[in-house]
């Protein structure tokens, strides 16, 4: 495996495999990884021949007051648990590679965006769908692996991959938990002691909204109310949002009558945590 910090490079890499006859499966992260990136990385690996994972904290999709400065970054790492899964190349471009001047054009997904993560974090997706845009350019993968711990952004992707005829195809990953249920993430190792404790209270409040869902219920504002009682029943916990979406558009609904999204976005302390089920018909 390969560490590389260019486009050039990138380019080279990718176009020696293609010309080999391998199909190329792309991974992008922003580092700091954990077992679940590590499943997109062994599903890209299962599902093409030539796996590059991209590791960029990128910045357009960090508002002002976000976590920017303080994200997590261990190249060296990360490095060593792509190669344990498969990885072939490592793309880790520094913030110049990626934006040598202000970008004057950026990628905007107008449905999917106005609703959970995209009304608390405002220009998040513009930023993702951009930078997600220039590394299809850079890497032009046959498939590309996201996870569905970030429903929304999946969706958003899926949309800009629709929309713009995008020649790569986009799959998706289940979301790997620790043993008690919270789902895996970067931010996860900002948690103090009893707020790791308290956050798992994010997985219990959907399991049960869940269960109602499979006992029958299908008021969509009792479960949104009983979804926000579960989570504030625990202290330190202060919710952005807890929401029953329509699965496709993102959409809240009163009642369940398609597949619906259960999503959740929570603080403890500075940190905001995410979590989301499916619930199918
Ligand atoms: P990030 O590095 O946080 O931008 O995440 C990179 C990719 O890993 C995204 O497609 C995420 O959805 C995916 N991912 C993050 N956490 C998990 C998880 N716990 N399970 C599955 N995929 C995940």
């Amino acid at each position: 495996m390969e560490i590389v910090h260019t486009i050039a490079e990138v380019r080279q890499h990718v176009a020696q495999a293609r010309q080999a006859g391998k199909t190329i499966g792309f991974v992008p992260t922003m580092g700091a990884l954990h077992v679940g990136h590590g499943a997109l990385v062994e599903a890209a690996s299962k599902g093409s021949d030539y796996v590059v994972v991209s590791i960029f904290v990128n910045p357009l999709q960090f508002g002002p007051s976000e976590d920017l400065e303080r994200y997590p970054r261990n190249l060296e790492a990360d490095a060593q648990f792509c190669a344990e899964r498969g990885a072939h190349l490592i793309f880790a471009p520094s913030n110049k590679e990626m934006y040598p001047r202000e970008m004057a054009t950026s990628v905007t997904v107008d449905a999917l965006t106005n609703t959970l993560c995209g009304v608390s974090r405002p220009g998040h997706f513009r930023g993702v769908a951009t930078v997600v845009t220039k590394l299809f350019n850079i890497v032009q993968p046959d498939f590309a692996y996201f996870g569905q711990k970030d429903a929304q952004q999946l969706a958003v992707i899926r949309r800009m991959v629709a929309d713009l005829n995008i020649p790569v195809q986009v799959e998706s990953v289940p979301t790997v938990r620790e043993a008690d249920g919270l789902a895996l993430s970067s931010r996860n190792a900002y948690l103090s002691p009893a707020e790791r404790r308290a956050a798992v209270v994010l997985y219990q409040a959907l399991q049960a909204a869940m269960a109602r869902l499979a006992a029958g219920e299908r008021n969509a504002d009792a479960l949104r109310d009983f979804l926000r009682e579960a989570i504030s029943r625990e202290p330190l916990a202060r919710i952005d949002y807890a929401e029953v979406v329509d699965a496709e558009s993102l959409q809240p609904v009163s009642s369940v009558e398609r597949d619906v999204l259960l999503a959740v976005a929570v603080f403890f302390g500075k940190t905001r945590l995410i979590d989301n089920m499916l619930f199918t018909m």
